[in-house]
């Protein structure tokens, strides 16, 4: 696919690993496990927000933007990133905040929100779940343009059309990797949030005929609403890249009993997750997506999802800076 068509920045040098993770498969006894280290990629403590905003930033500039406005959780790796990549291209950044969990914003908060303040946030404004955030931030918008400015809305979690190409390129750049690595791939397992990454990936996958089966697993919403609504996406991106043929319904395939009692509340899966990667492999997951989606993963494995001998990717799509917002629950649970 030809992705330079699009305006893009690039935040981040090369491409990210992939690495096995020969401790944690041995551990498990099952299929051999590898990682695309997302994490790692470029702007504040990278994640997977980092591809998206390469070509939703420079969508920005090119419609000359001055101030980019988007919403998230008290916690969003996707406003700590939006952040980061408007001090970079001397822009100014405005935030709306959802409480996903009810009265859970605290200024003074450590993770993520604790870099918000760091990084220079012009604005947040905080707002119960359920209201219309478009309609908020489209109001800090008219607000900015009465003194001249104009500002640009990223939709939550970058995932619409014009972010979605920078898991398109991310399906590219593990295709390129694998053929040079010799590495046939059987299955890739992401997280699944607002979709972006999901939907992106589907794309670049089916558009250059992979045929590697992928797997979300939720950490937010069910199953069937998730898949329609990343098809929809995935849908709309292929039409723009002008994929014949559209993206396969079964590209869209996700397990949604790793959720727990919801949206960032902690999971006993998630907990076990964290101390697995951090202690067989040196790497740190985060409490919100990729510790649930890890949780899937190795619930998956230990009823025998995948064969022996099949090689699995997890994609870990970053959000290690809201473990440090996760304190209490992660030491008090830690073992041994
Ligand atoms: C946003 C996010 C996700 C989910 O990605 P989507 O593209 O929104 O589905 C996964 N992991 C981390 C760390 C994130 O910040």
């Amino acid at each position: 696919m030809h992705l330079a068509r699009f305006p893009r920045r690039q935040y981040t040098h090369g491409y990210t690993p992939i690495e096995p993770l020969p401790n944690l498969t041995k551990h498990l006894g099952g299929p051999n496990l590898f990682v695309k280290r997302d994490d790692l990629l470029g702007l504040a403590a990278g994640g997977n927000k980092t591809r998206k905003l390469e070509f939703l930033v420079a969508d920005a500039l090119e419609k000359g933007a001055d101030t980019l406005i988007t919403v998230g959780a008290p916690q969003s790796n996707h406003c700590r990133l939006t952040l980061a990549a408007a001090v970079k291209e001397g822009l100014k950044c405005q935030l709306v905040l959802e409480e996903r969990v009810p009265d859970s914003y605290d200024e003074n908060a450590s993770g993520n929100n604790m870099l918000f303040r760091l990084l220079g946030v012009e604005k947040i404004k905080v707002f119960k779940t359920g209201i219309d955030l478009q309609a908020e931030m489209q109001s800090l918008a008219d607000d900015l343009a009465k003194v001249g400015r104009k500002a640009y809305i990223i939709p939550g979690g970058g995932s619409n059309k014009i972010g979605c190409l920078g898991y398109t390129g991310c399906a590219e750049e593990i295709l390129a990797q694998c053929n040079q690595m010799q590495l046939k791939l059987d299955h890739i397992v992401c997280s699944s949030g607002s979709g972006g990454t999901h939907a992106g990936l589907a794309v670049g996958l089916s558009g250059n005929n992979a045929n590697i089966p992928l797997t979300g697993i939720s950490t937010r919403g069910a199953k069937i609403a998730l898949e329609e609504k990343y098809h929809g996406l995935a849908s709309e991106t292929a039409e723009m890249l002008g994929i014949r043929g559209g993206i396969p319904r079964e590209m869209f395939n996700i397990f949604d009993g790793y959720v727990g009692d919801g949206y960032s509340l902690p999971t006993d899966g998630m907990i076990e997750a964290v101390q697995l990667f951090a202690r067989h492999e040196g790497i740190l997951l985060d409490p919100v997506y990729t510790g649930k989606t890890a949780a899937g993963l190795i619930d998956l494995i230990r009823k025998n999802h995948f064969k022996q001998g099949e090689n699995v990717l997890f994609v870990h799509t970053g959000g290690s800076p809201a473990l440090f917002a996760y304190q209490e629950t992660i030491l008090s649970n830690v073992t041994g």
